[in-house]
């Protein structure tokens, strides 16, 4: 008999990271694939971004630029490009110490709360949230702290009063994110003057996750880091992937004052070190597009959202219509449904579609059951497609 080995003594998975287990975006497009279904679960577009970008990639790649270990802040021209897309927002950074280049940005928000906390300090997130925070939060031993944007008259809202009581003497940063994945909530001016506001009197760091930033239909984005007090205290993220539809790619960026960047750097620098060398190129260029390229991406998106918002709405479901981002999240219950784990594993097998149930993005699980979320970012096409499907559910 052979003895048991030291590592077979405990399970291999530390505890910071057991509860996670597989990301629901890998299940399910797993899914989608195992069942040739249409796949509006995962956040990715069916077509790439615009083709000069495509071959200022290729150029880099065949002209050698990138092709070896970049500069670990990022290369010049990305970084300059960063600043000066900040400038539409009025917000002046200083490319070769204000602005650092992540992989992506999930390795922006991983650098940011590995870099910024320390064990048991609490961070507070907005409920349903994206499922990376919770997991970095862990890895970097921190608790979290769920605000919940809760439903009503058709939209998700944000109560400041919850967002207030929040904060404890161990807060150390809040996490938001606008426009928010997954409920499509657009924080208004008023909300994010109260959270500055909220930050400034607590004397909390805010990491902003603002990487639908182009993608508002209605009403405006405005970063956090324009409100008086919050320049010195926020970390903004931002990225490629779903500005110029590269989710490949996996260039991100932070923008924030020389300490912060300073710091998150510190962590960066031993994930990732660098990354994307050639595509750093090309999203330099990208950044530089005529005014015109955002606009009609958001056009094009805003009417994806309206087909796929009435179709499901004409299927059955209660909608929450978005005002950006490219997810719709839905209610099942008028379809006789409450438990969206359930329906979604189910629905392709039902009408070959793949969707996302919110439930994982939630520490209430029982408050996000009934919800599941939809992403549009796909050929019109196809989304007429998933529509004619998912309509065959309540006939
Ligand atoms: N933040 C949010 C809110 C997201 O939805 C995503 C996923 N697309 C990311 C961060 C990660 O972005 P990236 O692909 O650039 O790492
Ligand atoms: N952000 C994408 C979404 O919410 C998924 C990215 C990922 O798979 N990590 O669908």
């Amino acid at each position: 008999m052979t003895r048991p080995t030291a590592h077979r003594q405990r399970p291999l998975l530390n505890r910071r990271l057991a509860e996670f287990g597989t990301t629901i975006f890998a299940e399910m497009s797993a899914l989608a694939v195992s069942t040739g279904s249409i796949n509006l679960g995962q956040g990715f577009p069916d077509t790439d971004g615009p083709e000069e970008i495509r071959e200022a990639a290729v150029r880099a790649l065949r002209d050698g630029r990138g092709n070896q270990y970049p500069p670990g802040p990022g290369v010049p021209e990305l970084r300059a490009a960063v600043a000066d897309h900040q400038r539409r927002y009025g917000l002046a950074y200083d490319p070769d110490t204000e602005v650092l280049v992540t992989a992506g940005a999930t390795e922006a928000i991983a650098a940011s709360l590995l870099a910024l906390l320390e064990p048991g300090d609490e961070v507070i997130a907005l409920e349903p949230y994206y499922d990376s925070y919770a997991a970095c939060i862990a890895m970097a031993g921190g608790t979290r702290v769920p605000v919940t944007l809760r439903p009503h008259d058709g939209t998700y809202h944000l109560d400041l009063d919850e967002l207030r009581t929040a904060v404890t003497p161990r807060t150390r940063l809040i996490l938001l994110n606008t426009p928010h994945n997954p409920t499509g909530t657009v924080l208004t001016r008023e909300e994010l003057a109260a959270v500055a506001e909220l930050a400034v009197e607590r004397d909390l760091l805010v990491v902003c996750d603002e990487v639908y930033e182009h993608l508002v239909f209605d009403g405006e984005h405005i970063p956090l880091a324009s409100f008086p007090g919050m320049r010195e205290r926020t970390v903004t993220i931002g990225s490629a992937g779903k500005t110029f539809s590269f989710t490949g790619w996996k260039v991100g960026w932070i923008t924030a004052s020389p300490e912060l960047v300073t710091t998150v750097r510190s962590a960066k620098q031993f994930l990732t070190y660098v990354s994307a060398g050639p595509f750093q190129y090309a999203v330099a260029e990208a950044l530089r597009l005529p005014d015109a390229y955002f606009t009609g991406l958001r056009d094009d998106l805003r009417a994806k959202r309206d087909l796929l918002s009435g179709g499901l709405a004409e299927a059955g479901f209660e909608v929450y219509r978005p005002a950006g981002t490219y997810f719709v999240t839905t209610d099942i219950r008028p379809l006789g449904e409450d438990d969206g784990f359930a329906f979604c594993r189910a629905l392709p097998e039902r009408c070959g579609v793949v969707a996302i149930p919110n439930a994982v993005f939630y520490d209430h699980r029982d408050q996000g059951a009934p919800f599941v979320r939809f992403a549009f970012c796909k050929r019109i096409e196809v989304l007429k497609d998933a529509v004619t499907r998912l309509k065959t559910l309540s006939g």
